[in-house]
C-alpha cells in the first residue's frame, strides 16, 4: 500500500494572508507530494512497502536507511504540521493544556517567547515542536526530517521552519512567520487533543 498525500484539513486559500494559497500550492502540492512520491519509489517492490507510516519511520531509522528516513519523516511531520494550523487560530489556549503551559513556561507569554526564540534559532532547515516530555511540556528543535515519533515524546504542535514554508510570503523574515503562527494560525484544539491522549 503506497503512501498517499493527505488532503489539507482546510482550503488552500483559507490561511491567507498569513500563509498564502501559493505557498500551500507549492508546500502541500509539490513539496509534501514529493516526499510521498520518493518514499514510495524507495519502498516499491520491497517487503517493507506495506508498512504503516510510523513503522516505516522506525524501519528506516533502525536500519540506517537515511534516505528513506528523510522522506517518511517529512511525510509525518508535514501531515502533523497541516493539522497544527487552522484559520482563525493562534492566541492563548485555555483548559488543561493552558494550565500545563503555565506550569512549564510560567505563562503563555513565557511559552511564546521560548517558542519564537527556538523556531528563529533553529539553524538551517527543520522543525520546532511543542512536546509532552515526561510529565511536562517542552519546546524542542528538530533538524531536517527528524521527528518526535522516534524520540518517544508526544508531539502536541509544530511549525515547519524550512525556508519553503515561508519564503514566498515572508522572504527571509522567519520571525514574522513564527509570530503569525503564534498569533493567527496555531491550532490549539489539535494540541489539546494530542495532550489529552499523550
Ligand atoms: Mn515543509
Amino acid at each position: 500500500m503506497a503512501f498517499v498525500l493527505p488532503d489539507l484539513p482546510y482550503g488552500r486559500g483559507d490561511l491567507a494572508p498569513h500563509i498564502s494559497e501559493t505557498t500551500l500550492e507549492f508546500h502541500h502540492g509539490k513539496h509534501h507530494q514529493a516526499y510521498v512520491n520518493k518514499a514510495n519509489e524507495l519502498l516499491a517492490g520491497t517487503s517493507e512497502a506495506a508498512l504503516p507510516l510510523e513503522d516505516a519511520i522506525a524501519y528506516a531509522r533502525d536500519g540506517g536507511k537515511g534516505g528513506l528516513y528523510n522522506q517518511v519523516g517529512q511525510i509525518w511531520n508535514h501531515t502533523f504540521f497541516w493539522h497544527s494550523l487552522k484559520p482563525g487560530g493562534g492566541g492563548q489556549p485555555g483548559g488543561e493544556l493552558g494550565g500545563a503551559i503555565d506550569a512549564a513556561f510560567g505563562s503563555y507569554d513565557g511559552f511564546a517567547e521560548k517558542f519564537l526564540a527556538s523556531a528563529v534559532g533553529n539553524f538551517g532547515s527543520g522543525w520546532t515542536f511543542l512536546v509532552k516530555d515526561g510529565n511536562g511540556l517542552a519546546v524542542e528543535n528538530y533538524a531536517n526530517a527528524e521527528t518526535p515519533v522516534r524520540t518517544g515524546k508526544s508531539a502536541l504542535l509544530t511549525i515547519d521552519v524550512w525556508e519553503h514554508a515561508y519564503y514566498l510570503d515572508y522572504q527571509n523574515r522567519r520571525p514574522d512567520f513564527v509570530k503569525a503562527f503564534l498569533d493567527h494560525l496555531a491550532n490549539w484544539d489539535f494540541a489539546a487533543e494530542n495532550y489529552a491522549s499523550a
